[in-house]
């Protein structure tokens, strides 16, 4: 395929390949510009039905012009295979920027808000993804996400387990047992998705909240070693709490993580507006902190009972004692919080100085507390 000229696209390389196809970047040697090539399956062509309906749901998901959706320029078709000419972007998937680790909360946050948005838009205009999960999210270089394949999902062979709209992919031998045992795309469906019922937006929100909860924690939400074991995850079970895996979470935002991974429908977020608005309202007041946490002290007087709790020193440096200081710390600052008449420095702006080579005596100055308790911890045996 690399090297060849198909319709006016000069395929020039192989940028990865998953349950619908292969992508190749190509240059568009009419217009001068690079391109993504996505091949679908050859079956398709054999469903021309399903084919329109998809090309009717990604026109109108590209036709949005959202500068979060990836772009769909056209579509061909090559000996019998259909593909789609797309944007090109330059960055990595948010599955390989999770890659087992948190998301800092500030880039959660900013992308969060950012898919949020683009689905609520997507949404507000009758289109549904169906099929969110951190392959399908891109992180470009300028650290802004973009959704791919929209409608695509409709495309996909169904698994004999679903039924109408049920339209996640679930494909190639790859997606259902990986060899570590991790299981691909069924573990980012909604509960009605897995039982093979229709779906609305919400499944989208479902699916969202997955991926948030990935971001926040590194770890899948619902996970296991067979499809089975995934589906009565979905199903029946609550995912572990996410703070105890990343204690740097906000409390607001597992509260947000929890409505939207609500397995019955009408009692999650019901409008993704609301989620994006959740979501831009927890960034916002992180940011706050975060600004004022760094405007540094104008002469004035700090209020008289105030108090700045650091987050305590590491001493023996060991990752799980990072998490039984970080707890201990924002227990400390939970407890101080319940004293009336003094004034507890949010854990946002204490957040910042954590791990900073500051003295306590500067964050002091800086923050203008009148009290600074700082502290450290080191494991004996
Ligand atoms: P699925 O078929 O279930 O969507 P997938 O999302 O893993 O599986 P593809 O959508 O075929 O696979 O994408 C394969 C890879 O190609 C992606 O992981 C991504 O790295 C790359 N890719 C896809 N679209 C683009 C694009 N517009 N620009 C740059 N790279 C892309
Ligand atoms: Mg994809």
């Amino acid at each position: 395929m690399i090297g060849q000229t198909i319709s006016h696209y000069r395929v020039l390389e192989k940028l990865g390949g998953g349950g619908m196809g292969v992508v190749y970047s190509a240059e568009d040697t009419r217009l001068g510009r690079r391109v993504a090539l996505k091949f679908l399956p050859e079956e398709l062509s054999q469903q021309p039905q399903a084919l329109e309906r998809f090309l009717r749901e990604a026109r109108s998901a590209s036709a949005l012009n959202h500068p979060h959706i990836c772009t769909i320029h056209d579509i061909g078709e090559h000996q019998g295979r259909p593909f789609l000419v797309m944007e090109l972007l330059e960055g990595q998937t948010l599955k390989h920027r999770i890659e087992g680790k948190p998301i800092s909360n500030e880039n959660l946050l900013e992308w969060g808000v950012q898919i949020a948005d683009a689905l609520a838009v997507a949404h507000g205009k009758g289109i549904i993804h169906r099929d969110i999960k951190p392959a399908n999210i891109f992180i470009t270089e300028r650290n802004q996400a973009k959704i791919l394949d929209f409608g695509l999902a409709k495309l996909a062979p169904r698994q004999k387990v679903a039924g109408a709209g049920n339209e996640a992919t679930v494909t190639s031998d790859e997606n259902l047992t990986s060899p570590g045992g991790t299981v691909g795309t069924v573990a980012y469906m909604s509960p009605e998705q897995a039982r093979g019922e229709g779906v609305d937006t919400r499944t989208d929100i479902f699916s969202l909240g997955v991926v948030l909860y990935e971001m926040a924690t590194g770890r899948q939400a619902f996970s296991g070693s067979s499809t089975a074991v995934i589906f009565d995850a979905i199903l029946n079970r609550a995912p572990g709490s996410p703070s105890q895996v990343n204690p740097n979470l906000p409390e607001e935002l597992e509260r947000i993580l929890n409505k939207a991974l609500e397995k019955e429908r009408d009692l999650r977020y019901q409008s993704t507006a609301d989620l994006r608005a959740d979501l831009k309202r927890l960034k916002q007041e992180l940011d706050s902190g975060r600004t004022a946490a760094r405007s540094t002290a104008k002469p004035t007087a700090p209020a008289a009972k105030s108090v700045a709790v650091l987050y305590f020193e590491n001493l023996s440096g060991a990752k799980e004692d990072e998490y039984f200081r970080d707890g201990m710390t924002e227990d400390i600052i939970t407890e101080l919080f319940k004293i009336k008449g003094l004034h507890v420095f949010p854990r946002p702006t204490v957040l910042v100085f954590r791990d900073q080579p500051v003295t306590a005596t500067q964050v002091g100055q800086q923050l203008k507390a009148a009290y600074v308790l700082a502290g450290s911890l080191r494991r004996a045996g």
